[in-house]
């Protein structure tokens, strides 16, 4: 049995070295879907409950992300932004890749893993930049 919550968050971004427009540092109101499944239910009936899920994808995802700049790790602006940020050094977030919905997916899918209860599979996380723009990501099928 499946169940998903929903999300929103704010962040600025850019694509450095994208020939257009998202090169340049603007920011989305981003979707996130985090589905998780049990091969059984909790005395309750549920797969889990829904506050719990929620608190992992807030302390995995959300209170990182949320309000920040989430940049590549060598993109230039990352120290700039900091050095006029200074209060909250925590609100420039320095990834793995360019901060694309397919590189955030992935981040989100490894940090909410390790956040999850025993018997509780991660099964799909999909982020949307725009209402019809976005990527996703679900567990292998065995
Ligand atoms: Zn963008």
């Amino acid at each position: 049995m499946d169940l998903t919550t929903s999300y929103v968050f704010d962040a600025a971004h850019r694509i450095a070295g994208h020939p257009g427009k998202c090169a340049w540092l603007h920011g989305h109101t981003y979707h996130l879907e985090v589905t998780v499944s049990s091969p059984t239910l909790n005395p309750l009936g549920m797969v889990m409950d829904f506050d719990d899920l929620r608190d992992a994808v807030r302390k995995a995802v959300l209170d990182l992300w949320d309000h920040s700049t989430l940049l590549a790790a060598d993109d230039p602006l990352g120290p700039a932004i900091s050095a006029v940020q200074r209060e909250a050094p925590d609100r420039v977030v320095l990834l793995p890749g360019q901060p694309t919905a397919e590189v955030l997916t992935r981040e989100a899918w490894t940090r909410l893993g390790p956040q999850l209860p025993a018997g509780i599979a991660l099964e799909r996380v999909a982020i949307r930049e725009t209402p019809s723009c976005g990527s996703a990501m679900s567990r292998p099928q065995a």
